[in-house]
């Protein structure tokens, strides 16, 4: 084959003749293009396509097949090729068809399809093709093999090794691992010349990195490390959505604007597969994709970003305030927003600890699919970020065990996830149930699990266990000036006053904290609603009273009077 396959399987003649010509003229160059009828022809090329390397990039169905269902050939699919992108082909509104929108609705909800595609119109129809590319440029993404992919070859999967892949994975640049004794392993470590030492990175421009510094990696991730001044008027700590809307508002809107993040962007969002809630999304957004286009929008209204470097703490300095940083390096800013998030809570059973990394993870699973493929993989966690993981994982693992300590998902999931859950054959939900053991050899091999009604443990062999049981801020760097709730999460505007920790004459702003021009956004803040619109929100309007407060402070001066009086009390 000359390329990945893009498969198009419809019923209907003329439809199916228009997609073979917008297909064929636009990408017969870099893709295999097949067209049929046949929805039996369509599976015996997917199956043969199954032993080629190039694999299956897009599969197109016709919604009503001869003797078959557009979405049941495309479920079909997803079993064979996982990573393949899959779409019904619709008529031009169909919306006003009313079994079609049913089974579109119904195939979304239940994760059966991608999305849906309308019959081209005309020729070329660039509404066509804009769904087309969208399919290819996010089956790229996913690919082991898509460009500029950095490979890292490492002797376990735990340790150093481990730190690089982490690394890797908060950065927006693809990376694969392979272990030095396997034959992918072997190969790259033969190439890279006899000095070479584990770990190895290779970069896409041909670079070998032999047990590489943490700035070698940075800067490797296309990661710019070095600040270049330190003066601006808004400082803000985390890229995550929170801290990408605040870089966005704040630089578009002529601030000077500095961004750190201790990894690199997008936060928990980047560990998304699909988030199917964000506003003006219809097919979903993964998070690594809004991470990156919010970077890119950030960038080009001049906000200056630091990856790699965490924020150590934050005090003030007449009318502005010190980041300093871990490495000692001090930034100056009129105003900060706090946007450090939080990450998830650990497990606390000792074994699983030591296997971090080696088929242990926190947070989602984006990254692990592959490794899962035909595996046994566990989620641990009852919430929208546990069923979404469960359900990406299903697409790889051969089974996957969603463990939930509550006696039903009902508490804290939303119910199109659980209905995608109960319709996907290969995740089995264990309420009442923890994890309290496990281990393996080098690599989680096994999970002890307990019932927790009637405290029977039986162990249970495993692959991967992504755990997902609730958040910790990150909050523990900031100094006491900032108040903070039972819980650890900032508080800001009223709260703050409640607390009788506000010290000076005027109000706080909603989102700013007990010291005065440090404000808090998204799931760090105390009582923020933990999503990524939200996060988004608050990161606009932490700037806009950012902008108040700079207002004030320039009438204050011209008045001549202290823009920041402190309270009599
Ligand atoms: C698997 C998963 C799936 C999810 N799915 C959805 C979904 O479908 N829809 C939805 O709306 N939400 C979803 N969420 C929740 C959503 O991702 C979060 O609500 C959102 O990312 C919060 O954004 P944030 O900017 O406040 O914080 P975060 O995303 O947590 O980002 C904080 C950033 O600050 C950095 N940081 C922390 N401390 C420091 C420091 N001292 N110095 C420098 N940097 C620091 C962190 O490294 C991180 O990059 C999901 C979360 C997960 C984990």
């Amino acid at each position: 084959m000359p390329g990945p396959l893009v498969l198009a399987v419809e019923d209907d003649a003329a439809s199916l003749a228009a997609v073979a010509h917008e297909l064929r003229d636009r990408y017969a160059s870099s893709y295999s293009v097949v067209a049929t009828p046949s929805p039996d022809e369509a599976l015996a090329t997917l199956e043969d396509a199954a032993h080629d390397s190039e694999g299956v990039a897009l599969v197109l169905a016709g919604a009503r097949l001869p003797g078959t269902a557009g979405i049941d050939l495309l479920e079909h699919v997803r079993a064979l090729h996982p990573d393949a992108k899959r779409a019904l082909l619709v008529p031009w509104r169909p919306s006003e068809d009313s079994p079609t929108a049913e089974a579109i609705l119904d195939a979304m909800a239940l994760g059966r399809i991608d999305y849906y595609v309308r019959r081209p119109a005309a020729s070329p129809d660039e509404l066509f093709h804009h769904a087309i590319t969208s399919f290819l440029l996010e089956w790229t993404k996913v690919r082991r093999s898509a460009p500029h992919t950095v490979h890292i070859v490492g002797e376990t999967w735990s340790g150093r090794a481990n730190d690089l892949r982490e690394t890797f994975k908060r950065c927006a640049q693809p990376h694969a691992f392979c272990l030095a004794d396997s034959d992918e392993g072997r190969a790259l470590l033969a190439g890279a010349g006899a000095d070479a030492k584990l770990p190895l990175m290779l970069l896409p421009d041909g670079r070998v990195l032999s047990d590489p510094t943490n700035r070698e990696i940075a800067e490797a991730a296309g990661a710019p490390v070095d600040l270049e001044q330190d003066d601006y008027d808004l400082v803000i700590v985390g890229a995550g959505p929170a801290g990408l809307s605040s870089a966005v508002y704040g630089a578009s809107e002529g601030l000077s604007t500095l961004v750190i993040d201790d990894g690199g962007i997008g936060g928990q969002a980047r560990s998304s597969s699909l988030i199917r809630n964000y506003l003006g999304f219809s097919s979903g957004v993964s998070g690594g994709s809004l991470a990156e286009q919010a970077y890119e929008q950030a960038w080009v209204f001049g906000a200056k970003f630091v990856f790699m470097h965490e924020a150590s703490s934050i005090s003030p300095a007449g009318q502005s305030l010190i980041v300093t940083l871990a490495d000692g390096r001090r930034v100056r800013g009129r105003a900060v927003v706090l946007a450090t998030g939080v990450s998830y809570r650990r497990l606390g059973v000792a074994a699983l600890e030591a296997l971090n990394g080696a088929g242990v993870h926190y947070g989602g699973p984006i990254s692990e699919g592959h490794a899962m493929k035909g595996r046994d993989a566990y989620v641990v966690g009852g919430a929208n970020s546990a069923g979404q993981s469960a359900l990406y994982l299903a697409r790889y693992a051969r089974r996957v065990g969603l463990v939930v300590r509550a006696p039903s998902l009902d508490a804290a999931m939303s119910h199109y996830l659980i209905r995608a859950i109960e319709a996907t054959p290969n995740v089995e939900v264990m309420i009442r149930t923890a994890v309290v053991g496990g281990g393996g050899d080098g690599r989680l091999q096994h999970l002890v699990l307990r019932d927790l009604v009637s405290a029977a443990e039986r162990t249970v062999p495993a692959d991967g266990l992504f755990v997902l049981i609730g958040a910790r801020p990150h909050t523990s760097w900031l100094p006491d000036a900032i108040a903070r709730d039972g819980d650890g999460y900032v508080l800001t505007g009223q709260d703050v006053a409640a607390a009788a920790r506000w010290p000076l004459e005027r109000s706080p702003f909603s989102h700013e904290t007990s010291l005065p021009r440090v404000f808090a956004a998204g799931d760090v803040r105390s009582g923020s609603v933990k999503r990524v619109a939200s996060g988004v929100g608050e990161g606009s309007v932490a700037i806009q009273q950012v902008h108040a407060l700079f207002e004030a402070a320039a009438r204050s001066a011209d008045h001549g009077s202290r823009p920041d009086r402190a309270s009599a009390a």
